[in-house]
């Protein structure tokens, strides 16, 4: 290698360092400053620059691998439709240390009480609720998720629950015949989709700054606050990735 080239490799390492540094503070990752293979000329440096977003699915309890699946589906088609430029990575959650670098986490269905409790023993709770507020993480809450970040649970103490989003919501509250369902509903942006309710809350009401998504028989299943998204019922049990698609998009 010449004196020349030398000096160009240790420009484009140094200008690798700046945009990965720069890029950690704003939750992206760096890949490939150099395309491999590469034979470095003296007039040219290669640098292929593509900017990961990663989105976790909280791995504690309830619906994680179906969540898991469908986000990862997601992942791969938008990173093709972005040419290149941008691609997103589902990646599991389970305590702080994993939530570094992640720009949307999503809470998926199980219990909301037990999911509770267990983000506040692994130390998540705070550091979620502190980047939320930030808007330095979306969330999108399922069922059971849902609860957990609604700022209201009717007629219920909500020590464990994040309180995030302007909603209130009813647990149960589908009662027993109606315990678990499968119908579709109007999804606005997304179109026709199949929805199954299990065991389901119910939004009774949302604040101002609260666009509305779906209803399902005059009631809301699905609502959006800024990086907030709320459904009561389980896109991740269905073969539909429109949501998980549309949560990415959100990130
Ligand atoms: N009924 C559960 C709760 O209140 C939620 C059910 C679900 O997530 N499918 O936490």
């Amino acid at each position: 290698m010449t004196g020349f080239s030398l000096f160009v490799f240790g420009f484009s390492e140094a200008i690798f360092w700046v945009i990965t540094t720069l890029n950690k503070s704003v939750n992206y990752t760096t890949f490939s400053p150099l395309r491999p293979g590469s034979r470095l000329e003296e007039t040219e440096v290669f640098i292929d620059l593509v900017l990961v977003k990663r989105i976790g699915v909280l791995d504690i309890q309830g619906s994680v691998e179906e969540h898991f699946a469908a986000l990862e589906d997601a992942c791969k088609n938008l990173s093709s439709a972005g040419k290149g430029s941008k691609k997103y990575e589902a990646v599991l959650v389970k305590n702080i240390s994993d939530l570094d670098g992640v720009s949307g986490l999503i809470i998926p269905g199980g219990e909301s009480t037990t999911i509770g409790k267990l983000l506040r023993r692994f130390g998540l709770r705070e550091e979620i609720i502190k980047r939320a507020s930030k808007g330095d993480l979306a969330i999108w809450g399922t069922c059971a998720g849902a609860i957990l970040i609604a700022k209201e649970i009717v007629g219920r103490e909500q020590a464990d629950s994040l309180g995030l989003m302007d909603i209130s919501i009813e647990r149960n509250a589908y009662g027993r015949q109606l315990d678990s369902f499968e119908t579709s509903i109007e999804f606005d942006g997304i179109g026709k989709i199949p929805a199954i309710f299990i065991r389901a809350p119910l939004i009774k009401k949302v604040g101002k700054g609260v666009v509305v998504l779906a209803k399902n028989e005059g009631e809301i299943v699905a609502a959006r606050e800024g990086k907030f998204l709320a459904t009561t019922f389980h896109p991740e049990m269905t073969n539909d990735i429109g949501v998980h698609e549309y949560f990415v998009g959100m990130c």
